[in-house]
Parts: C-alpha cells; sequence; structure tokens
C-alpha cells in the first residue's frame, strides 16, 4: 500500500513503538496510586508533560492530556466558556469557515442549546484566514476567537501571532487548534499570543486516542470539566490517566522533527507538481503557495474523473479526496467551498500527504494512474 494520507493519521514511528511496548508491559500501575508502580507511572506522565510544554514555551502546569485533538477543542470551548461567571453576558464566538469539523460541530451545539452567536470568518481566495478580515466580525461581547493554525485539507499556514495580538490587545480569549501545525512548524504559546492551544499524537507518528491541550494560567481559571471524575488532570478530565500512551506521546514529539526534516529535504511534493506540469494536464493546486507545510497538497483536475481515479487505486494507493472526514459522504468539502471552488475543480481534488518513507517511485505510480485517466477521456 503506497500511503498517502499522513494528515488524517501518521504512522507509528519506531521510538515510539518501543516506548509503547516497553509501558504497555511495565507501566501497568495507576499513576495516582502510592506504591512504586504508581509512583512510576506518574513519573512517566509527568516527564511527557515537561516535554510538550518544553516544545510549545509553556509551564507544564498549563498542559492537560486528553484523548486527541478533538476533545481537546471540546474543552477549549465548552469548559471554557459554559458556566462562566466571568465570560456570561459574553455570547458571541469567531471562528472560521475552514476548521475542523469537530469545531463546526461544537459551534453548531453552542449556537443550538447555548445561545452563542457565532461569526465564521471567509479565508482569502489562497485557504489563509487573515487578521484584518477577523478585526471586522469583532463584537463587544466576543468570549473567543478561535483559528486553526494549519488547515488540514489545505496545508496553509495561518498567521496565528497577529491573530493572537488582536485578541491580546482586546482582552479576548485565543484558541487555536494545532494538530496539523504541532512539530512540523515553531510554535511559542507567547510570542503567538495564543491562550489555549490543542494537541494530537497521531497526527506526528505518536499513538491514537491521545492528545493535549494548553490552557494558559490553567489553575486561575474557571473551568468546568468535560468529564467529571476523581480529580485526574486538575479535575479537568477524570479518568485514569493513560500512562504508555502519554509516554508513546512524549516519544514522538521527540522523534517526529528529525523524520519530518527528512521529507522537507526530499521536495517530493515539488517534484510532483513539476510532473504534472511536465505532463500537460489541467490542474490547479489549492492554497497559498508560500506559507504552506511541504508534507500536504491539495491539487484539483477539472477535467479528469477523479473519483474513478479513487476506484482505480482503493486498494493500492491511499489518498484523500478533499479530506478523510468528508471523503465517504458525498457533500463536497467546506473548505475547499470556503475558497469558492466550484463544479468541476470542486469534485476533482485530490489532497496528497506524505510521510517520510514516501519516495519518488510511490508518486511515480499515482502519476502512472493519472495518465491513464488522461488516455480514457
Ligand atoms: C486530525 C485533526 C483533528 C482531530 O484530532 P483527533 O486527535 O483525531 O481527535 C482536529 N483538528 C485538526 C486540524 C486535525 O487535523
Amino acid at each position: 500500500m503506497i500511503y498517502l494520507d499522513s494528515a488524517a493519521s501518521y504512522p507509528v514511528l519506531p521510538e515510539v513503538q518501543v516506548a509503547l511496548d516497553k509501558s504497555f508491559r511495565e507501566l501497568y500501575g495507576n499513576s495516582t496510586a502510592s506504591h512504586k508502580l504508581g509512583l512510576d507511572a506518574s513519573e512517566v506522565i509527568e516527564s511527557a508533560r515537561d516535554v510538550i510544554a518544553d516544545k510549545i514555551g509553556a509551564l507544564s502546569s498549563e498542559v492537560v492530556f486528553t484523548s486527541g485533538a478533538t476533545e481537546s477543542n471540546n474543552i477549549a470551548f465548552k469548559s471554557l466558556l459554559l458556566d462562566n461567571p466571568a465570560l456570561k453576558h459574553k455570547k458571541h464566538i469567531v471562528t472560521s469557515q475552514i476548521e475542523h469539523k469537530c469545531v463546526l460541530a461544537i459551534c453548531n451545539y453552542l449556537a443550538k442549546f447555548h445561545g452563542y452567536r457565532i461569526s465564521y470568518v471567509k479565508p482569502n481566495a489562497d485557504g489563509v484566514i487573515q487578521a484584518d478580515e477577523l478585526a471586522k466580525v469583532l463584537q463587544d461581547d466576543t468570549a473567543l476567537v478561535s483559528i486553526m493554525h494549519v488547515n488540514n485539507e489545505l496545508g496553509t499556514i495561518n498567521p496565528i501571532g497577529d491573530i493572537g495580538e488582536l485578541c491580546f490587545k482586546k482582552g479576548i480569549l485565543f484558541h487555536s487548534d494545532a494538530a496539523q501545525s504541532f512539530c512540523k512548524v515553531d510554535i511559542d504559546v507567547d510570542e503567538l499570543n495564543v491562550d489555549v492551544m490543542s494537541f494530537s499524537a497521531h497526527k506526528i507518528g505518536g499513538p491514537k486516542g491521545i492528545g493535549a491541550i494548553y490552557i494558559r494560567d490553567l489553575r486561575t481559571r474557571y473551568l468546568t470539566p468535560v468529564v467529571h471524575g476523581a480529580g485526574q488532570e486538575n479535575g479537568l478530565r477524570g479518568g485514569t490517566v493513560a500512562s504508555p500512551l502519554i509516554d508513546g506521546f512524549a516519544a514522538s514529539v521527540d522523534a517526529f522533527p528529525r523524520y519530518y526534516e527528512k521529507l522537507k529535504e526530499a521536495k517530493l511534493k515539488y517534484q510532483f507538481i513539476e510532473h504534472l506540469t511536465a505532463m500537460n494536464i489541467d490542474f490547479k493546486v489549492n492554497g497559498n503557495n508560500t506559507n504552506i507545510l511541504d508534507s500536504i497538497v491539495s491539487i484539483s483536475f477539472p477535467e479528469l474523473d477523479i473519483p474513478s481515479l479513487f476506484r482505480m487505486t482503493d486498494d493500492s494507493i491511499a489518498i484523500a479526496q478533499g479530506s478523510a472526514c468528508s471523503s465517504k459522504q458525498i457533500e463536497p468539502s467546506h473548505v475547499l467551498s470556503a475558497i469558492e471552488l466550484k463544479g468541476k475543480l470542486l469534485e476533482n481534488t485530490l489532497r496528497l500527504s506524505f510521510t517520510h518513507f514516501t519516495i519518488w517511485e510511490d508518486l511515480n505510480k499515482l502519476l502512472e494512474s493519472i495518465r491513464a485517466l488522461k488516455n480514457n477521456d
């Protein structure tokens, strides 16, 4: 199987496998227990917390482990906003049209059941959310701004430092979903003026089912637990803490940047685009071409029947149509619609996302399939 879907989930790194194997065998104590095995588990959890805090310039006391970015995003909205006396009269939220589906789902819920008004900022034609566009929709009662760092369908990097500065000046909470940017783009929560940030392990070669949330000044904030429990994770998220997964997460944070460097050096994305150009095929690369990850590319082919390419390659090449979460539904991607792709361009879009072991031969196989499709027409 040729795997070109790392933005949906990155394959588990060898270092992570070693850590998981060891932890699952040896770290079976409950981290709240006072015996040696409990303390061992607790130590691993705390050192992983340090690793993640260090990576983003935060304090360890500001990092909470969750099941992944979806849960972190839920905490960012619901734990910070609901029942918070200081934000009681602030009923407006600003987000964007290109957020991950889970953020849009949370916003729908808050609008429907908690009386929030939501403004969805539109990206520019390059798929980037601009701070000056966002400034226009802020209101006196804006409680939270939530803008993703890197978009999962396009790979575009949003200027969250500019947006953070704007929010800081206005005293508005700023959250960013960093599931796609963590360990790929430098993050310093102070420099970027981010108050809350979401992370996921499986997007960087860690295990599925573990992630984290950064909350500035966590201990002084009024937070409603998403899961009420026995006080774990600052009382925000009850349940026995998943020490083996957390150990694997820390191993991925440590190892991933080296693999990502290798991926960047290979420059396969740019080679692929050059070959498409040489093939004399009509295509459009979606998204800004300067402020974008090297590991993701979204390409539309107005003259090709891309759904039939998927049928041709389903068993041999893993690629995404638009994005993973919408690929099994017939409705077009909300991200591609937001950048105003229409008709044939909208229908015939591929998202390729590479790993460090992607080789040119893999992409060449895909090019061959595209060539065959072109000649069939
Ligand atoms: C994958 C992804 C998520 C969901 O992360 P999970 O850890 O799978 O819950 C959220 N936001 C973005 C931008 C993502 O790419």
